[in-house]
């Protein structure tokens, strides 16, 4: 098949052109650099079922298509990144909503199959815990993080409206916290805790590190990614991540142990504004509906990172 990944030169993108070139398929990376980077998929340039194409999403324009997988945007909270969706405001609302829009349109028009990679973010600050598909959030509409967690929103009531407009093949995935080797240094926790430590530096924890997150492995959720759009059915909607639940503070000790660090916490700044409190997906429709679920331990994991980051 020839699929398009857009936002393939990115962390998770990038993983995914892997991992379905290992499949046997044609792929088409389209990604304009704005967060990813071409070292990602270096491994993959002399290899003549992958082609690289350096361009914005809302100007695609590929013939037979089989799937797109539409993966672009910055994915980063951090203010004080340059990675950050909250340093690219505008980029980020564009490439979820006319980024989206675009492409929902190419694959209608390609008999493509479509699927959006959404997010935990939808559910805000949330109420209802662990988070179900079934959950519609609580969300700022006019915050700091509104112009990911609005614009992935609107995200998916673009894919809905086509899907049950237009008849086009389409799904969502939610994906939740993730990590792994080639993630950027974009400012999300995971990477930060663990360069702190390699470096004997403080870990940074914002708030009083009691918030939770629930942390994924990447070729975890790529397998989650692929199988959602092979056996997912159309207009569905999947969580994807790992259901292990721990706190920041709990983040900051496992790394530390793993590493020999002698790194102590230091309390960096304030619980940003509408940070999520707690956040662990609810999995069960993934596991029934797509027989997936996560397998690596947050400790396995993490020990892949260290070494890959060592090295
Ligand atoms: P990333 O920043 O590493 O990758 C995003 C890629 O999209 C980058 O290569 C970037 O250059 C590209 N891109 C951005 N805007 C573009 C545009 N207009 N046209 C073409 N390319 C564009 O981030 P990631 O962590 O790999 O995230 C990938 C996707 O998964 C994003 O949609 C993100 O919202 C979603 N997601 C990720 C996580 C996570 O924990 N990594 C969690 C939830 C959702
Ligand atoms: N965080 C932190 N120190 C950092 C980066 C993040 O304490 O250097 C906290 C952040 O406030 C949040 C959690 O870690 O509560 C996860 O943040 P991340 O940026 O990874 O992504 P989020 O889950 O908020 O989208």
């Amino acid at each position: 098949m020839k699929i398009v990944v857009t936002g393939g030169a990115g962390f998770l993108g990038s993983h995914l052109c892997d991992k379905l070139l290992e499949l046997g398929h044609k792929v088409v990376c389209i990604d304009n650099l704005l967060t990813g980077s071409e070292k990602n998929i270096e491994g993959l340039k002399n290899n003549p079922n992958f082609k690289f194409i350096n361009q914005d999403v809302t100007e695609i324009n590929q013939d037979d298509i089989d799937q797109i997988y539409h993966l672009a945007s910055p994915a980063s909270p951090n203010k004080n990144n340059p990675k950050s969706y909250m340093s690219l405001p505008f980029e980020t609302m564009q490439v979820n909503s006319i980024g989206t829009w675009n492409l929902c349109e190419e694959a209608l028009k390609r008999g493509a199959k479509f699927l959006f990679a959404s997010t935990s973010e939808v559910y805000g600050d949330p109420l209802e815990h662990p988070q179900k598909e079934t959950y519609n959030g609580n969300v700022s509409t006019t915050g700091p993080r509104s112009v990911y967690d609005e614009s992935k929103r609107f995200g998916e009531t673009i894919v809905s409206s086509f899907i049950r407009h237009k008849n086009l093949d389409g799904r969502i995935v939610r994906i939740f916290n993730t990590y792994g080797p080639r993630m950027p240094e974009d400012g999300r926790v995971v990477i930060e805790f663990v360069k702190a430590a390699l470096q004997n530096k403080p870990f940074p924890v914002f708030g009083d590190g009691t918030q939770t997150r629930s942390f994924c492995y990447v070729l975890d959720l790529v397998e989650g990614i692929i199988a959602a759009m092979e056996k997912g059915s159309s207009g569905q909607i999947y969580n994807l991540g790992n259901p292990d639940e721990f706190t920041i503070l709990d983040l900051a000790q496992k790394i530390k142990e793993l590493t020999n660090s002698t790194s102590e916490i230091s309390f960096a700044d304030r619980l940003p504004q509408d940070d999520p409190k707690k956040r662990c997906p609810d999995i069960t429709k993934a596991r029934q509906s797509l027989g997936w679920e996560p397998k690596i331990s947050l400790e396995e994991g993490l020990q892949k990172l260290i070494a890959h980051l060592k090295r």
